[in-house]
């Protein structure tokens, strides 16, 4: 028999929880780290969510992720948010600080570390495909990054007037609504477009509707899609001559920095990627 594990103990609360790609990569970080902790992947449904942050409370875990449906729903079970978690009015990291439950959004800081490799967005103009949770992180974050304007292209107007409201009052940097009721054109004066719909997810036929033509060398496009991370639009993008991006950097980021929030270190993005994709089936 081995000793009792009494190492860091941290994890994620989500429904479905099967075939999260975070539990491997984070895993594989503690073990190439040597680190002593331990990503348990928890099925965790709404009715339950405040009795699972409860037990993690009680037993002491350094923090644990949210995923799907508790992003929204864990905040009011915290002591307190970090300052851009609480603009995106989401969280998918919990970390406990000193005794208490402090909740993090990892997801557009995520994104934004990964849109670094490529082109830093301060002084930038971007688009953002999308008004859900994925656009809402990566707008924020990357305003608070120092991009020049956001313009937000969605197609329930509601939604995507509400997103470029709180990245306009939350980051004083100036959004706009673009209702998207017709194939989208790119602006020439647009340096980065972001898909942060969830066209694309599970079918890498599937093709935002962008005009094409408007793709073009100097702009770089980012998918926030997984799997599969060559989604149409990037290859699209690539052909022609624009610098392209996929969604894995933003899962790694986002899974990174939840791991240097709970343990202290700066883990290996490659080793985390390496581990993501081969849970993904991409390799
Ligand atoms: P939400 O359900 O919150 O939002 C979905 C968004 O996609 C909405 O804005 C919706 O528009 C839009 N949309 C859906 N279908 C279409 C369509 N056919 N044409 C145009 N717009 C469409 O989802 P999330 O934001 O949580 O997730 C979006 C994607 O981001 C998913 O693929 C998810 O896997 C990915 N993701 C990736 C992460 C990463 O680390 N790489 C992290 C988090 C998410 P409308 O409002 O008009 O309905």
């Amino acid at each position: 028999m081995t000793d009792a594990f009494l190492g860091i103990h941290t994890g994620s609360f989500s429904t479905p929880a099967a075939g999260n790609p975070t539990v491997v990569m984070v895993e594989a970080a503690y073990r190439h780290h040597g680190v002593d902790a331990r990503y348990l992947n928890c099925e965790v449904t709404p009715a339950g969510l405040a009795d699972a942050v409860a037990g993690a409370r009680a037993m002491g875990w350094a923090g644990f992720n949210c995923s799907l449906p508790h992003k929204v729903a864990v905040i009011e079970l915290l002591d307190a948010l970090a300052p851009s978690a609480e603009v995106i009015g989401a969280v998918n990291t919990v970390v406990a600080t000193d005794g208490r439950l402090v909740g993090h959004n990892t997801d557009g800081q995520g994104f934004v570390e990964s849109l670094r490799t490529v082109v830093d967005p301060a002084g930038l103009d971007l688009v953002v495909l999308g008004a859900g949770g994925a656009a809402r992180a990566v707008a924020v974050e990357t305003a608070l990054a120092g991009a020049s304007s956001v313009t937000v292209v969605n197609r329930d107007r509601r939604r995507g007037e509400e997103l470029a409201r709180v990245v306009t009052d939350g980051t004083g940097v100036p959004a706009t609504f673009v209702p998207w009721d017709r194939s989208y054109a790119v602006p020439d004066g647009a340096d980065v477009l972001v898909n942060a719909t969830s066209v694309g997810f599970g079918d890498g036929d599937a093709l935002v509707d962008v005009s094409l033509d408007t793709l073009r060398a100097g702009l770089v496009v980012a998918d926030v899609v997984v799997s599969p991370p060559r989604t149409a639009l990037v290859r699209a993008a690539g052909e022609r001559g624009a610098r392209t991006l996929d969604g894995l950097g933003m899962l790694v980021g986002q899974g990174a920095l939840a791991v240097r929030h709970w343990t202290g270190m700066e883990p290996d993005r490659a080793v985390m990627r390496a581990a993501a994709a081969r849970a993904l089936g991409l390799e």
